[in-house]
């Protein structure tokens, strides 16, 4: 039994691609019997995270969609997070990062600067004098990986092997709060999780959890990717696309029934506008049969 799980981030309300990414995890777990669980990714505390969360349950059971046992919130595992941070910090596999976001955007705006979106690698050189002076001056640091350039594929369910070169990724940030890639890998590996479904958006992450699983000696999951719901602009759906939630649909007199109808059309797991249940859909589902394109929601 592969235990399956659903992991938002309680930042604000569901939309429909969150709601499609939920119902296929659901789908997956399910179809298999596995377990399903559900885990709030709180790192970071805002003071609207309950309100968010418990609106964010509260939408995935009007879709239909259970979980099992308690759900489990990032937050209360702070400790274990940074336990296996002093892990790789002893390893000597990390370095302390004294780069602002300006900083990094600058070095890599600069001409012959490294790829877009990587790390410039400005602080990993640094010799202890210089990290001292950083430290002294009261300089916030991040904490990184040192990186080998190591090449990691991963074989994703839907789209096959995914290969890239794991960068130096932060695993805590200045403020001292646990990075999401860190904090995923260790809770994924710590709740059992088997089979982590999500949206592509993530893909790229990948191969640095990947790593990072196999630094740690935790167990890599498998993966599956599911396209996600772009507006017609070919934008990833967001509030400026109109009516997403399930809030917004329903002032618009379209219920979750409704909504989970036509997720499931775009899923090709029922004809448009045709009501169907979770137990339906559990019936229909097929993960080879599955669209690999983003939907576009008109
Ligand atoms: N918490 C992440 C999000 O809401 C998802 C993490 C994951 O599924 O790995 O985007």
């Amino acid at each position: 039994m592969v235990i399956g799980r659903f992991a938002p981030s309680p930042t604000g309300p569901l939309h429909v691609g969150n709601l499609r990414t939920a119902l296929l995890a659901w789908l997956f777990a399910r179809s298999a019997g596995s377990s399903f669980l559900l885990r709030i990714e709180d790192l970071e505390a805002r003071p609207d995270n309950a309100a968010h969360e418990a609106g964010q349950r509260r939408d995935l059971q009007a879709l239909g969609l259970d979980w099992d046992g308690p759900v489990v919130h990032q937050s209360e595992r702070r400790a274990r997070h940074h336990a296996m941070l002093a892990a790789l910090e002893e390893r000597g596999l990390t370095y302390p990062c004294f780069c602002s976001r300006r900083e990094i955007r600058e070095a890599a705006a600069a001409p012959h600067g490294p790829v877009p979106g990587v790390y410039p690698g400005t602080c990993r050189e640094l010799t202890d004098e210089e990290r001292r002076r950083q430290f002294d001056e009261g300089r916030p640091a991040a904490l990184r990986l040192r990186s080998s350039g190591e090449v990691v594929t991963i074989d994703d369910r839907l789209r096959g092997p995914v290969t890239l070169a794991v960068d130096d990724v932060v695993l805590r940030r200045n403020d001292g709060v646990p990075a999401y890639n860190l904090a995923v890998v260790v809770d994924d590996a710590d709740q059992g999780v088997g089979e982590v479904v999500r949206g592509d958006d993530l893909l790229s992450s990948t191969p640095r959890q990947a790593h990072l699983a196999d630094l740690l000696g935790l167990a890599r999951p498998t993966w599956a990717h599911v396209p996600l719901v772009v507006g017609t602009d070919g934008e990833r759906l967001a509030k400026r696309h109109g009516a997403v939630t399930l809030a917004d649909l329903a002032r618009e007199g379209r219920g979750a029934d409704a909504v989970r109808s036509e997720i499931a059309a775009s899923l090709g797991l029922a004809a448009p506008g045709e009501p169907v249940t979770v137990g339906q859909l559990l019936d229909r589902f097929d993960p080879a049969r599955l669209p690999t394109e983003p939907w576009v929601r008109a």
